[in-house]
Protein backbone atom coordinates (compact mmCIF):
# COMPACT_ATOMS: atom_id res chain seq x y z
CA UNK A 1 0.00 0.00 0.00
CA UNK A 2 1.50 3.56 -0.84
CA UNK A 3 2.49 5.92 1.83
CA UNK A 4 -0.39 8.48 0.79
CA UNK A 5 -2.93 5.75 0.97
CA UNK A 6 -1.67 4.57 4.81
CA UNK A 7 -2.29 8.11 5.61
CA UNK A 8 -5.27 8.89 4.81
CA UNK A 9 -6.71 5.81 6.22
CA UNK A 10 -5.04 6.12 9.86
CA UNK A 11 -6.23 9.51 8.93
CA UNK A 12 -9.66 8.44 8.42
CA UNK A 13 -9.42 5.82 11.28
CA UNK A 14 -8.59 8.79 13.96
CA UNK A 15 -10.84 11.17 12.24
CA UNK A 16 -14.49 8.82 11.80
CA UNK A 17 -14.66 7.88 15.50
CA UNK A 18 -13.75 11.37 16.36
CA UNK A 19 -16.39 13.29 14.12
CA UNK A 20 -19.02 10.27 15.65
CA UNK A 21 -18.14 11.02 18.85
CA UNK A 22 -18.10 15.13 18.06
CA UNK A 23 -21.29 14.14 16.70
CA UNK A 24 -22.86 11.72 20.01
CA UNK A 25 -21.80 15.18 21.95
CA UNK A 26 -23.68 17.92 20.30
CA UNK A 27 -26.76 15.62 20.44
CA UNK A 28 -26.18 14.72 24.08
CA UNK A 29 -25.16 18.54 24.96
CA UNK A 30 -28.07 19.79 22.79
CA UNK A 31 -30.30 17.36 25.07
CA UNK A 32 -28.98 18.64 28.18
CA UNK A 33 -29.14 22.13 27.26
CA UNK A 34 -33.02 21.50 26.25
CA UNK A 35 -33.56 20.09 29.81
CA UNK A 36 -31.73 22.60 31.68
CA UNK A 37 -34.49 25.22 30.05
CA UNK A 38 -36.64 23.40 30.95
CA UNK A 39 -35.90 23.21 34.40
CA UNK A 40 -34.98 26.59 34.27
CA UNK A 41 -38.34 27.44 33.18
CA UNK A 42 -40.17 24.83 35.72
CA UNK A 43 -38.05 26.42 38.32
CA UNK A 44 -39.34 29.67 37.10
CA UNK A 45 -43.13 28.53 36.91
CA UNK A 46 -42.92 27.16 40.51
CA UNK A 47 -42.01 30.58 42.12
CA UNK A 48 -45.00 31.92 39.77
CA UNK A 49 -47.53 28.74 41.56
CA UNK A 50 -45.86 29.10 44.90
CA UNK A 51 -46.98 33.13 44.85
CA UNK A 52 -50.09 33.27 42.75
CA UNK A 53 -51.21 30.06 45.59
CA UNK A 54 -49.72 32.13 48.85
CA UNK A 55 -51.57 35.16 47.41
CA UNK A 56 -54.76 33.19 47.43
CA UNK A 57 -54.99 30.85 49.94
CA UNK A 58 -53.75 33.79 52.38
CA UNK A 59 -52.80 37.52 51.48
CA UNK A 60 -56.27 38.30 49.54
CA UNK A 61 -58.48 35.79 52.63
CA UNK A 62 -56.83 38.27 55.27
CA UNK A 63 -57.74 41.10 53.64
CA UNK A 64 -61.42 40.58 53.15
CA UNK A 65 -61.25 39.72 56.66
CA UNK A 66 -59.70 42.64 57.25
CA UNK A 67 -61.32 45.14 55.00
CA UNK A 68 -64.95 42.98 56.21
CA UNK A 69 -64.12 43.73 60.01
CA UNK A 70 -63.16 47.48 59.28
CA UNK A 71 -66.53 48.24 57.62
CA UNK A 72 -68.41 46.66 60.25
CA UNK A 73 -66.37 47.99 62.65
CA UNK A 74 -64.59 51.36 61.89
CA UNK A 75 -62.13 52.45 64.20
CA UNK A 76 -58.35 52.71 64.11
CA UNK A 77 -57.60 49.24 65.43
CA UNK A 78 -59.41 47.54 62.37
CA UNK A 79 -57.93 50.53 60.14
CA UNK A 80 -54.72 49.56 61.51
CA UNK A 81 -55.17 45.59 60.41
CA UNK A 82 -56.62 46.66 57.19
CA UNK A 83 -53.67 48.77 55.71
CA UNK A 84 -51.28 45.58 57.25
CA UNK A 85 -53.22 43.53 55.43
CA UNK A 86 -52.96 45.47 52.01
CA UNK A 87 -49.35 46.45 52.56
CA UNK A 88 -49.00 42.57 52.58
CA UNK A 89 -51.11 41.70 49.85
CA UNK A 90 -49.36 44.12 48.00
CA UNK A 91 -45.73 42.95 48.49
CA UNK A 92 -47.04 39.37 47.49
CA UNK A 93 -48.48 41.01 44.41
CA UNK A 94 -44.98 42.48 43.39
CA UNK A 95 -43.24 39.57 44.05
CA UNK A 96 -45.53 37.48 42.30
CA UNK A 97 -45.13 39.33 39.25
CA UNK A 98 -41.28 39.66 39.45
CA UNK A 99 -41.11 36.06 39.72
CA UNK A 100 -43.13 36.04 36.06
CA UNK A 101 -40.95 35.02 33.01
CA UNK A 102 -40.60 38.41 30.96
CA UNK A 103 -43.58 39.11 28.86
CA UNK A 104 -41.84 39.00 25.45
CA UNK A 105 -41.46 35.14 26.63
CA UNK A 106 -45.01 34.51 27.57
CA UNK A 107 -47.55 32.17 25.13
CA UNK A 108 -50.49 34.62 24.51
CA UNK A 109 -52.91 32.49 26.81
CA UNK A 110 -50.74 32.92 29.49
CA UNK A 111 -49.71 36.94 29.02
CA UNK A 112 -53.85 37.00 28.58
CA UNK A 113 -54.98 35.25 32.03
CA UNK A 114 -52.27 37.85 33.44
CA UNK A 115 -53.75 41.15 31.86
CA UNK A 116 -57.53 40.23 33.79
CA UNK A 117 -55.25 39.91 36.67
CA UNK A 118 -53.77 43.03 36.31
CA UNK A 119 -57.17 44.40 36.30
CA UNK A 120 -59.02 42.23 39.23
CA UNK A 121 -55.98 43.67 41.13
CA UNK A 122 -57.04 47.27 39.55
CA UNK A 123 -60.30 46.70 41.40
CA UNK A 124 -59.58 45.90 44.07
CA UNK A 125 -57.29 48.86 44.51
CA UNK A 126 -60.42 50.87 43.71
CA UNK A 127 -62.39 49.28 46.22
CA UNK A 128 -60.12 49.99 48.71
CA UNK A 129 -60.13 53.78 48.00
CA UNK A 130 -64.28 52.96 48.10
CA UNK A 131 -63.72 51.66 51.50
CA UNK A 132 -61.48 54.59 52.78
CA UNK A 133 -63.87 57.11 51.56
CA UNK A 134 -66.97 55.01 53.35
CA UNK A 135 -68.37 54.39 50.18
CA UNK A 136 -68.93 51.07 51.09
CA UNK A 137 -70.93 51.43 54.11
CA UNK A 138 -74.21 48.64 54.17
CA UNK A 139 -72.28 46.57 51.42
CA UNK A 140 -69.84 43.99 50.66
CA UNK A 141 -66.46 44.26 49.42
CA UNK A 142 -66.37 39.98 48.82
CA UNK A 143 -66.95 39.76 45.19
CA UNK A 144 -64.18 42.25 44.01
CA UNK A 145 -61.74 39.83 46.25
CA UNK A 146 -63.58 37.25 44.90
CA UNK A 147 -62.97 37.53 41.42
CA UNK A 148 -59.59 38.80 41.69
CA UNK A 149 -58.72 35.59 43.51
CA UNK A 150 -60.56 33.02 40.80
CA UNK A 151 -58.24 34.95 37.95
CA UNK A 152 -55.08 34.22 40.18
CA UNK A 153 -56.78 30.75 40.22
CA UNK A 154 -57.01 31.00 36.60
CA UNK A 155 -52.88 31.67 35.91
CA UNK A 156 -51.92 29.10 38.15
CA UNK A 157 -54.43 27.21 35.81
CA UNK A 158 -53.24 28.24 32.83
CA UNK A 159 -49.37 27.32 33.93
CA UNK A 160 -50.17 23.66 34.17
CA UNK A 161 -50.03 22.29 30.77
CA UNK A 162 -46.25 24.66 30.15
CA UNK A 163 -44.74 22.67 33.22
CA UNK A 164 -42.31 19.87 32.35
CA UNK A 165 -41.12 18.34 35.26
CA UNK A 166 -43.33 15.21 36.48
CA UNK A 167 -43.46 16.33 40.54
CA UNK A 168 -43.73 20.06 39.88
CA UNK A 169 -46.94 19.08 37.82
CA UNK A 170 -48.56 17.11 39.97
CA UNK A 171 -48.01 19.25 42.67
CA UNK A 172 -49.13 22.48 40.67
CA UNK A 173 -52.63 20.09 40.01
CA UNK A 174 -52.68 19.72 43.80
CA UNK A 175 -52.56 23.31 44.70
CA UNK A 176 -54.72 23.89 42.00
CA UNK A 177 -57.41 21.03 43.29
CA UNK A 178 -57.01 22.76 46.93
CA UNK A 179 -57.55 26.17 45.63
CA UNK A 180 -60.92 25.23 43.71
CA UNK A 181 -62.04 22.61 46.43
CA UNK A 182 -61.74 26.19 49.12
CA UNK A 183 -62.89 28.81 46.86
CA UNK A 184 -66.19 26.15 46.23
CA UNK A 185 -66.68 25.64 49.59
CA UNK A 186 -66.04 29.31 50.63
CA UNK A 187 -68.86 30.12 47.76
CA UNK A 188 -70.89 27.49 48.89
CA UNK A 189 -70.55 28.80 52.43
CA UNK A 190 -70.74 32.42 52.18
CA UNK A 191 -74.67 32.36 49.84
CA UNK A 192 -75.40 29.42 52.04
CA UNK A 193 -75.22 30.87 55.12
CA UNK A 194 -76.97 34.58 53.91
CA UNK A 195 -79.89 32.53 52.30
CA UNK A 196 -80.29 30.44 55.90
CA UNK A 197 -80.37 34.11 57.47
CA UNK A 198 -82.01 35.80 55.55
CA UNK A 199 -85.28 33.72 56.41
CA UNK A 200 -88.12 32.37 54.71
CA UNK A 201 -88.72 34.94 52.41
CA UNK A 202 -85.15 34.87 50.62
CA UNK A 203 -84.77 33.69 47.44
CA UNK A 204 -82.32 30.61 47.12
CA UNK A 205 -79.36 31.51 44.86
CA UNK A 206 -79.43 28.02 43.31
CA UNK A 207 -76.95 29.45 40.27
CA UNK A 208 -74.37 30.31 42.99
CA UNK A 209 -74.78 27.37 45.14
CA UNK A 210 -74.37 25.14 41.98
CA UNK A 211 -71.36 27.23 41.09
CA UNK A 212 -69.91 26.70 44.30
CA UNK A 213 -70.44 22.49 43.88
CA UNK A 214 -69.13 23.04 40.23
CA UNK A 215 -65.95 24.26 41.54
CA UNK A 216 -65.35 21.91 44.17
CA UNK A 217 -66.28 18.94 42.18
CA UNK A 218 -63.57 20.45 39.69
CA UNK A 219 -60.96 20.86 42.77
CA UNK A 220 -61.67 17.22 44.34
CA UNK A 221 -60.98 16.39 40.73
CA UNK A 222 -57.61 17.99 40.19
CA UNK A 223 -56.66 16.74 43.38
CA UNK A 224 -58.15 13.27 42.87
CA UNK A 225 -57.08 12.53 39.45
CA UNK A 226 -53.97 13.51 38.99
CA UNK A 227 -52.23 12.86 42.63
CA UNK A 228 -51.86 10.39 45.84
CA UNK A 229 -49.84 12.61 47.38
CA UNK A 230 -50.60 12.75 51.13
CA UNK A 231 -51.80 15.93 51.60
CA UNK A 232 -54.78 15.26 49.28
CA UNK A 233 -54.81 11.81 51.01
CA UNK A 234 -55.06 14.07 53.99
CA UNK A 235 -57.90 15.87 52.45
CA UNK A 236 -59.75 13.05 51.51
CA UNK A 237 -59.80 11.55 54.88
CA UNK A 238 -61.27 15.11 56.21
CA UNK A 239 -64.02 15.07 54.24
CA UNK A 240 -64.57 12.01 54.89
CA UNK A 241 -65.02 12.62 58.37
CA UNK A 242 -68.51 11.91 59.96
CA UNK A 243 -69.34 15.94 60.94
CA UNK A 244 -67.85 16.20 57.36
CA UNK A 245 -70.45 13.88 55.60
CA UNK A 246 -73.00 14.99 57.82
CA UNK A 247 -72.91 18.43 56.35
CA UNK A 248 -72.44 17.67 53.31
CA UNK A 249 -75.59 16.25 54.02
CA UNK A 250 -77.04 19.38 54.75
CA UNK A 251 -75.69 21.24 51.86
CA UNK A 252 -77.15 18.84 49.52
CA UNK A 253 -80.71 19.10 51.19
CA UNK A 254 -80.03 22.99 51.16
CA UNK A 255 -79.58 22.79 46.81
CA UNK A 256 -82.55 20.44 46.84
CA UNK A 257 -84.66 23.44 48.72
CA UNK A 258 -85.34 22.36 52.32
CA UNK A 259 -84.53 24.55 54.72
CA UNK A 260 -82.93 22.91 57.81
CA UNK A 261 -83.32 23.26 60.85
CA UNK A 262 -81.49 26.31 63.11
CA UNK A 263 -79.14 23.73 64.80
CA UNK A 264 -78.90 21.70 61.67
CA UNK A 265 -78.01 25.13 60.15
CA UNK A 266 -75.34 25.77 62.96
CA UNK A 267 -73.84 22.52 62.58
CA UNK A 268 -73.82 23.03 58.73
CA UNK A 269 -72.04 26.13 59.49
CA UNK A 270 -69.26 24.75 61.82
CA UNK A 271 -68.51 22.17 59.97
CA UNK A 272 -67.65 24.26 56.85
CA UNK A 273 -66.30 26.83 58.58
CA UNK A 274 -63.73 24.19 60.02
CA UNK A 275 -63.32 22.66 56.20
CA UNK A 276 -62.55 26.32 55.17
CA UNK A 277 -60.02 26.52 57.41
CA UNK A 278 -58.48 22.89 57.41
CA UNK A 279 -58.30 23.43 53.83
CA UNK A 280 -56.96 27.50 53.73
CA UNK A 281 -53.72 25.16 56.45
CA UNK A 282 -53.31 22.76 52.95
CA UNK A 283 -53.23 25.77 50.09
CA UNK A 284 -50.95 27.39 52.54
CA UNK A 285 -48.79 23.65 52.93
CA UNK A 286 -49.20 23.05 49.12
CA UNK A 287 -47.74 26.65 48.05
CA UNK A 288 -45.02 26.08 50.23
CA UNK A 289 -44.77 22.38 48.88
CA UNK A 290 -44.03 24.07 45.19
CA UNK A 291 -41.89 26.39 46.89
CA UNK A 292 -39.37 23.74 47.73
CA UNK A 293 -39.99 21.58 44.54
CA UNK A 294 -38.66 24.97 43.20
CA UNK A 295 -35.69 25.25 45.04
CA UNK A 296 -34.75 21.65 44.32
CA UNK A 297 -35.55 22.46 40.51
CA UNK A 298 -32.85 25.12 41.17
CA UNK A 299 -30.74 23.04 42.22
CA UNK A 300 -31.03 20.22 39.77
CA UNK A 301 -30.36 23.65 36.71
CA UNK A 302 -27.65 24.03 38.23
CA UNK A 303 -26.21 20.27 38.39
CA UNK A 304 -27.30 20.45 34.80
CA UNK A 305 -25.75 23.65 33.73
CA UNK A 306 -22.44 22.74 35.39
CA UNK A 307 -22.49 19.15 33.43
CA UNK A 308 -22.90 20.59 30.12
CA UNK A 309 -20.17 23.15 30.94
CA UNK A 310 -18.23 19.73 31.82
CA UNK A 311 -19.24 18.11 28.55
CA UNK A 312 -18.23 21.21 26.73
CA UNK A 313 -15.27 21.19 28.36
CA UNK A 314 -14.43 17.60 27.97
CA UNK A 315 -15.35 17.74 24.28
CA UNK A 316 -13.08 20.80 23.79
CA UNK A 317 -10.26 18.47 25.26
CA UNK A 318 -11.01 15.70 23.39
CA UNK A 319 -11.08 17.62 20.11
CA UNK A 320 -6.95 19.11 21.29
CA UNK A 321 -6.63 15.27 21.96
CA UNK A 322 -7.27 13.86 18.54
CA UNK A 323 -6.37 16.91 16.26
CA UNK A 324 -2.78 16.65 18.30
CA UNK A 325 -3.02 12.72 18.03
CA UNK A 326 -3.86 13.38 13.94
CA UNK A 327 -0.82 15.86 13.85
CA UNK A 328 1.20 13.56 15.25
CA UNK A 329 0.40 10.30 13.27
CA UNK A 330 0.89 12.37 10.24
CA UNK A 331 3.97 13.81 11.40
CA UNK A 332 5.18 10.07 12.41
CA UNK A 333 3.95 9.07 8.26
CA UNK A 334 5.92 11.69 7.32
CA UNK A 335 9.01 10.95 9.01
CA UNK A 336 8.37 6.97 8.42
CA UNK A 337 8.52 8.00 4.74
CA UNK A 338 11.67 9.40 5.04
CA UNK A 339 13.10 6.98 6.75
CA UNK A 340 11.84 4.39 4.45
CA UNK A 341 12.95 6.70 1.48
CA UNK A 342 16.18 6.64 2.63
CA UNK A 343 16.57 3.53 3.57
CA UNK A 344 15.89 2.56 -0.04
CA UNK A 345 18.36 5.02 -1.26
CA UNK A 346 21.23 3.39 1.23
CA UNK A 347 20.20 0.02 -0.06
CA UNK A 348 20.88 0.76 -3.43
CA UNK A 349 23.84 2.16 -2.61
CA UNK A 350 24.65 -0.71 -0.46
CA UNK A 351 23.60 -2.63 -4.11
CA UNK A 352 26.28 -0.51 -5.88
CA UNK A 353 29.23 -0.03 -3.55
CA UNK A 354 31.96 -2.37 -2.30
CA UNK A 355 31.75 -2.95 1.45
CA UNK A 356 35.08 -3.76 2.00
CA UNK A 357 36.57 -0.38 -0.10
CA UNK A 358 33.99 2.04 -0.30
CA UNK A 359 34.46 2.35 -4.05
CA UNK A 360 31.58 1.14 -6.99
CA UNK A 361 31.00 -2.29 -7.00
CA UNK A 362 30.91 -3.53 -10.43
CA UNK A 363 26.94 -3.03 -10.95
CA UNK A 364 27.29 0.80 -9.51
CA UNK A 365 29.72 1.52 -11.84
CA UNK A 366 28.01 0.49 -14.64
CA UNK A 367 25.15 2.75 -13.80
CA UNK A 368 27.26 5.68 -13.03
CA UNK A 369 29.79 5.20 -16.09
CA UNK A 370 27.02 4.48 -18.62
CA UNK A 371 26.05 8.27 -17.50
CA UNK A 372 29.36 9.65 -17.75
CA UNK A 373 30.23 7.89 -21.25
CA UNK A 374 26.87 9.08 -22.09
CA UNK A 375 27.92 12.80 -20.78
CA UNK A 376 31.72 11.74 -22.38
CA UNK A 377 29.89 11.69 -25.99
CA UNK A 378 28.53 14.69 -26.07
CA UNK A 379 31.67 17.21 -24.81
CA UNK A 380 34.60 15.27 -24.38
CA UNK A 381 37.44 14.19 -26.88
CA UNK A 382 38.83 11.65 -24.92
CA UNK A 383 37.78 9.11 -22.57
CA UNK A 384 40.22 6.54 -21.04
CA UNK A 385 40.76 3.07 -18.33
CA UNK A 386 43.18 2.99 -16.31
CA UNK A 387 43.24 -1.13 -14.50
CA UNK A 388 45.38 -1.60 -12.11
CA UNK A 389 46.33 -4.92 -9.77
CA UNK A 390 48.19 -5.29 -6.57
CA UNK A 391 51.57 -7.00 -7.30
CA UNK A 392 51.98 -10.45 -5.60
CA UNK A 393 48.88 -9.58 -3.65
CA UNK A 394 48.50 -13.95 -2.65
CA UNK A 395 51.84 -13.56 -0.78
CA UNK A 396 50.27 -11.10 1.66
CA UNK A 397 47.49 -12.95 2.50
CA UNK A 398 49.68 -16.24 2.71
CA UNK A 399 52.09 -14.19 5.44
CA UNK A 400 50.11 -12.27 7.25
CA UNK A 401 46.68 -13.72 6.52
CA UNK A 402 43.52 -12.67 4.56
CA UNK A 403 42.38 -9.99 7.35
CA UNK A 404 46.15 -8.29 6.61
CA UNK A 405 44.85 -8.56 3.04
CA UNK A 406 41.52 -7.00 3.15
CA UNK A 407 43.35 -4.04 4.94
CA UNK A 408 45.77 -3.71 2.34
CA UNK A 409 42.92 -3.41 0.01
CA UNK A 410 41.34 -0.86 1.92
CA UNK A 411 44.32 1.41 2.34
CA UNK A 412 44.92 1.12 -1.59
CA UNK A 413 41.56 2.07 -2.35
CA UNK A 414 41.57 4.71 -0.31
CA UNK A 415 45.41 5.98 -1.51
CA UNK A 416 43.49 5.22 -5.32
CA UNK A 417 40.56 7.38 -4.32
CA UNK A 418 43.23 10.30 -2.98
CA UNK A 419 45.20 10.17 -5.71
CA UNK A 420 42.71 9.98 -9.02
CA UNK A 421 40.94 13.38 -10.15
CA UNK A 422 37.32 14.03 -8.42
CA UNK A 423 36.05 13.11 -11.40
CA UNK A 424 37.34 10.04 -12.47
CA UNK A 425 34.81 6.82 -11.51
CA UNK A 426 37.23 4.51 -9.21
CA UNK A 427 35.55 0.64 -8.75
CA UNK A 428 36.99 -2.41 -7.41
CA UNK A 429 36.68 -4.72 -10.45
CA UNK A 430 37.90 -7.71 -9.18
CA UNK A 431 39.75 -9.74 -5.95
CA UNK A 432 42.98 -7.07 -5.85
CA UNK A 433 42.35 -5.22 -8.77
CA UNK A 434 40.93 -1.85 -9.55
CA UNK A 435 39.93 -0.05 -12.38
CA UNK A 436 39.18 4.12 -13.36
CA UNK A 437 37.21 5.72 -15.69
CA UNK A 438 38.85 8.80 -16.96
CA UNK A 439 36.93 11.36 -18.46
CA UNK A 440 37.64 13.95 -21.11
CA UNK A 441 41.41 12.27 -20.71
CA UNK A 442 43.80 11.26 -23.22
CA UNK A 443 45.59 8.03 -22.70
CA UNK A 444 49.00 10.04 -22.34
CA UNK A 445 46.93 12.12 -19.24
CA UNK A 446 45.34 8.54 -18.13
CA UNK A 447 49.53 7.44 -18.05
CA UNK A 448 50.73 10.71 -15.99
CA UNK A 449 46.90 10.02 -13.60
CA UNK A 450 48.17 6.46 -13.26
CA UNK A 451 51.50 6.96 -12.40
CA UNK A 452 50.87 9.43 -9.65
CA UNK A 453 48.52 7.24 -7.90
CA UNK A 454 51.61 3.94 -8.36
CA UNK A 455 54.06 6.35 -6.85
CA UNK A 456 51.54 6.83 -4.14
CA UNK A 457 50.60 3.36 -3.70
CA UNK A 458 54.51 2.05 -3.64
CA UNK A 459 55.09 4.89 -1.28
CA UNK A 460 52.50 4.13 1.42
CA UNK A 461 53.13 2.28 4.69
CA UNK A 462 50.00 0.18 5.40
CA UNK A 463 49.76 -0.60 9.26
CA UNK A 464 48.46 -4.30 9.46
CA UNK A 465 45.99 -5.82 12.26
CA UNK A 466 48.89 -7.09 13.86
CA UNK A 467 50.31 -4.08 14.02
CA UNK A 468 53.20 -4.61 11.57
CA UNK A 469 54.28 -1.88 8.19
CA UNK A 470 53.99 -2.99 4.72
CA UNK A 471 54.35 -2.05 1.51
CA UNK A 472 52.74 -2.85 -1.69
CA UNK A 473 53.39 -2.20 -5.35
CA UNK A 474 50.45 -2.04 -8.20
CA UNK A 475 51.40 -2.56 -11.96
CA UNK A 476 49.20 -0.68 -14.07
CA UNK A 477 47.31 -0.50 -17.77
CA UNK A 478 45.89 2.25 -19.30
CA UNK A 479 43.36 2.81 -22.55
CA UNK A 480 41.89 5.27 -24.00
CA UNK A 481 39.75 6.22 -27.16
CA UNK A 482 38.62 9.06 -28.78
CA UNK A 483 35.11 9.95 -28.38
CA UNK A 484 33.74 10.06 -32.12
CA UNK A 485 30.73 8.34 -31.16
CA UNK A 486 31.27 5.64 -33.24
CA UNK A 487 33.13 3.73 -30.74
CA UNK A 488 30.77 3.51 -27.95
CA UNK A 489 32.37 -0.12 -27.29
CA UNK A 490 33.26 0.14 -23.12
CA UNK A 491 34.61 -3.24 -23.12
CA UNK A 492 36.82 -2.91 -25.71
CA UNK A 493 38.43 -0.22 -23.96
CA UNK A 494 38.66 -2.46 -20.57
CA UNK A 495 40.37 -5.06 -22.52
CA UNK A 496 42.76 -2.84 -24.11
CA UNK A 497 43.91 -1.70 -20.54
CA UNK A 498 43.24 -5.34 -19.31
CA UNK A 499 46.14 -5.75 -21.97
CA UNK A 500 48.26 -3.59 -20.58
CA UNK A 501 47.94 -4.52 -17.48
CA UNK A 502 49.27 -7.82 -18.41
CA UNK A 503 52.01 -6.20 -20.36
CA UNK A 504 52.85 -4.56 -17.07
CA UNK A 505 53.09 -7.48 -15.09
CA UNK A 506 55.21 -8.87 -17.69
CA UNK A 507 57.44 -6.25 -18.01
CA UNK A 508 58.26 -7.05 -14.31
CA UNK A 509 55.06 -4.94 -12.26
CA UNK A 510 55.54 -1.90 -10.21
CA UNK A 511 54.90 -0.15 -13.58
CA UNK A 512 52.18 1.82 -16.11
CA UNK A 513 52.20 0.38 -19.74
CA UNK A 514 49.56 2.35 -21.84
CA UNK A 515 47.97 0.36 -24.84
CA UNK A 516 48.80 0.70 -28.42
CA UNK A 517 46.32 2.26 -30.69
CA UNK A 518 46.55 -0.38 -33.35
CA UNK A 519 43.69 -2.55 -33.62
CA UNK A 520 42.20 -4.87 -30.79
CA UNK A 521 42.75 -8.31 -33.09
CA UNK A 522 46.45 -7.57 -32.90
CA UNK A 523 46.25 -6.91 -28.90
CA UNK A 524 44.79 -10.22 -28.78
CA UNK A 525 47.64 -11.72 -30.53
CA UNK A 526 50.01 -10.59 -28.12
CA UNK A 527 48.36 -11.45 -25.40
CA UNK A 528 48.68 -14.77 -26.40
CA UNK A 529 52.54 -14.79 -26.89
CA UNK A 530 52.07 -12.97 -23.08
CA UNK A 531 55.29 -10.97 -23.72
CA UNK A 532 54.23 -7.35 -22.75
CA UNK A 533 56.60 -6.06 -25.58
CA UNK A 534 54.31 -4.86 -27.25
CA UNK A 535 53.16 -2.25 -25.82
CA UNK A 536 54.63 1.02 -26.82
CA UNK A 537 54.96 2.66 -23.40
CA UNK A 538 55.92 2.32 -20.53
CA UNK A 539 56.50 4.89 -18.02
P1 LIG B 1 50.07 -10.96 -9.47
O1 LIG B 1 51.15 -9.98 -9.09
O2 LIG B 1 50.37 -11.73 -10.68
O3 LIG B 1 48.78 -10.23 -9.58
O4 LIG B 1 49.97 -11.96 -8.29
P2 LIG B 1 48.89 -12.03 -7.26
O5 LIG B 1 49.27 -12.90 -6.16
O6 LIG B 1 48.50 -10.64 -6.82
O7 LIG B 1 47.69 -12.65 -8.07
P3 LIG B 1 46.81 -13.90 -7.85
O8 LIG B 1 45.74 -13.82 -8.88
O9 LIG B 1 47.69 -15.10 -7.90
O10 LIG B 1 46.27 -13.80 -6.46
C1 LIG B 1 45.27 -12.88 -6.09
C2 LIG B 1 44.90 -13.13 -4.68
O11 LIG B 1 44.07 -12.09 -4.15
C3 LIG B 1 44.13 -14.40 -4.51
C4 LIG B 1 43.04 -14.07 -3.53
O12 LIG B 1 43.10 -14.89 -2.41
C5 LIG B 1 43.33 -12.66 -3.10
N1 LIG B 1 42.16 -11.95 -2.91
C6 LIG B 1 41.18 -11.72 -3.81
N2 LIG B 1 40.19 -10.99 -3.21
C7 LIG B 1 40.57 -10.79 -1.92
C8 LIG B 1 39.98 -10.14 -0.83
O13 LIG B 1 38.91 -9.58 -0.90
N3 LIG B 1 40.63 -10.15 0.35
C9 LIG B 1 41.83 -10.76 0.50
N4 LIG B 1 42.47 -10.70 1.68
N5 LIG B 1 42.41 -11.39 -0.52
C10 LIG B 1 41.79 -11.40 -1.72
MG1 LIG C 1 47.74 -9.33 -8.27
MG1 LIG D 1 44.59 -10.09 -10.05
Amino acid sequence: MKFETIKRVILAAIMLPFVFMLFEGVVVIRSSLKQYRDLEKDRQFADVLARGGSIAATEILSEIGATRLYLARPNSSTAADMQRSRVALDRERSAFYASLPSRDTLEEGLAGELSILSLAYSRIVAARSAADRGLYAGSDPGSIYWYAALKQLAVVDALSPRISDPVLLEKSNQLMGILLTYYGERLITGVGTRYLDHGVSARFPVELFIQGKVMLGEGMDHMVFHSTAPIVRDIVAYLGRSGQVKANAITDAILAGSRPTREARNVWATAQSERMAFLQQKMIEAAKDIHETGESLSTRSHIHLTLILSLCAGLLILATLVMLLAARGLRLIDRLTRDREMLVGELRNAAQIDLLTGLYNRRGFEVAASALLTQAEHGSRWISVVLFDLDHFKKVNDAYGHDAGDAVLRHVAGVARENFRSFDLLVRHGGEEFLALLPDSTPDDAAIVAECVRLAIEAAEITLPSGDLLKVTASFGCAGRANDGFNRNFEDLVKRADLALYAAKASGRNCVVSGPTVPLATQEERRKTASGGGFDSRI
